[in-house]
């Protein structure tokens, strides 16, 4: 049979579906050529088919990375309703006997999933270099970037993961990836050319409005006024957590909304709690950190507003992303007062260590743990390839590159011009 109608048949057999949506098509067809893939869609537009269908295709595994287990356990729940039982998630509860037998049998599944740090050891890596992998995904691509929104040193481990495993085809997927981002993705797997398959970023259902206010108090009842006025439901970023829970308090002291607070300072529980009731649309508002939103997949969000502005215009764009997914009119709103760009610049910034203290961490002679919450991060470096000048030279980069972004999102905010055209400009449209 030809291959593309062979395509189409596992495609309405296996998935009902009857047709593509865009990208998908692409990026099949180039995974079946042997090539690595790196798609950029928008969420909801079906990423999980890009890996699921290929699958189908050939005769090795598919090992798929993912920074979250709730989004892993959400792709597993998905191919078992799908009737595919040959599914594994090796996961850190997964230990002892059951995982030996597992990696015995690790060739009887066809998906496999895991974390970069589950892959990274060394029972798990051999067992996987004992069967055929013949497909690499690496969802949320963009957390391998420093550049990117969601940062995961973790994510680092896979260049040496995947030339492990034979440097087989791979298929990076991600929501958000600037063209900067996007080249970081593949230098930091080490692939020098893959298909890229990128649908625009342009929204045009979302209008975007930015309020120049001079205090904090005017900017307070600005937000106050915006939540009265806009139907449906909306997410308020904050930069801080403690700004966030307190302005979800006062908004429900004065309308007669239900808001709650989203951020990596509320439980675990509550938190999963107030995400179903968003999405039951039990709740209106959501004041939320940059914590609220990976794997949120609702699509009548009508609003987001940006009382703190953030960091750069890839996390903007993100974050005002989440609005009207389902193609109908919403707004973005930016808030700004004098100075706001001052937290963010105490958020990003990073103190250096000198090389000399670097060096005691790394032998052992003192614990990273004096270096406060950046610690692990500095650790990771050191354990993982760094010597303490690299570390150094990396991290001064990585200070001027932030404060140039914040100076772009400042450009945005002051723009006299189209805004819409500032962004889709910067994102090279
Ligand atoms: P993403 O990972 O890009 O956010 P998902 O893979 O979770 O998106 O898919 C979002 C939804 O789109 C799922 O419900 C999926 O079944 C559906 N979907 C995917 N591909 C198609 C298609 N070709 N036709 C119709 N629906 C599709
Ligand atoms: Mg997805």
């Amino acid at each position: 049979m030809e291959n593309n109608e062979k395509i189409l048949q596992i495609l309405k057999k296996r998935f009902g579906f009857d047709k593509f949506r865009p990208g998908q098509k692409e990026t099949i067809d180039a995974l079946l050529a042997g090539k690595d893939a790196l798609t950029v869609l928008p969420t909801g537009a079906g990423k999980s088919l890009l890996y699921q269908l290929p699958a189908y295709l050939i005769s090795g595994t598919v090992v798929i990375v993912s920074p979250l287990l709730s989004l892993m356990q959400d792709q597993v729940d998905r191919l078992h309703r799908q009737g595919e039982k040959r599914v594994i998630m090796l996961s850190g509860q997964i230990i002892g006997r059951e995982r030996a037998n597992i990696l015995r049998n690790l060739k009887s599944f066809k998906f496999v999933f895991a974390s970069p740090e589950m892959l990274d050891n060394q029972n798990v890596l051999e067992a996987l270099k004992n069967i055929n992998v013949d497909l690499l995904v690496i969802d949320e691509a963009h957390c391998i970037s420093q550049w990117g929104p969601d940062f995961r040193p973790e994510y680092l481990l896979l260049k040496n993961i995947r030339q492990q495993l034979g440097k087989p085809a791979t298929l990076m997927l991600t929501a958000t990836a600037t063209p900067r981002i996007r080249q970081d993705i593949l230098a930091k797997l080490g692939i020098i050319t893959a298909q890229q398959i990128i649908r625009p970023v342009d929204r045009p259902n979302i209008f975007l409005a930015v309020q120049q206010k001079t205090t904090q108090k005017e900017k307070d009842e600005e937000l106050l006024q915006l939540v009265r006025k806009f139907d449906g439901p909306g997410i308020i970023y904050f930069a801080s957590r403690k700004l966030a829970s307190q302005m979800a308090e006062w908004l429900s002291s004065q309308t007669d909304l239900n808001v709650a607070a989203y951020h990596a300072g509320v439980a675990t529980i509550e938190r999963f709690r107030i995400q179903n009731q968003f999405m039951n649309n039990e709740l209106q508002v959501i004041c939320a950190t940059s914590a609220f939103g990976m794997g949120i997949d609702k699509n009548d969000v009508r609003y987001v507003i940006h009382y703190h502005l953030p960091s750069n215009l890839e996390n903007y764009l993100q974050e005002i992303g989440r609005a009207g997914r389902d193609g109908k009119q919403s707004l973005a709103v930016l808030l700004y007062a004098n100075g706001d760009e001052m937290i963010q610049r105490q958020l990003t910034s990073i103190d250096i260590p000198p090389a000399s203290l670097l060096q005691q961490i790394k032998d052992d002679k003192i614990s990273s743990t004096i270096l406060g919450d950046q610690g692990a991060l500095f650790e990771f470096y050191l354990n993982h390839q760094s010597t303490p000048e690299q570390i150094i030279t990396m991290f001064n980069q990585r200070k001027s590159q932030t404060e140039e972004e914040l100076q772009r999102m400042l450009g945005y905010i002051k723009a006299d011009s189209c805004r819409r055209k500032y962004l889709l400009n910067y994102f090279g449209e």
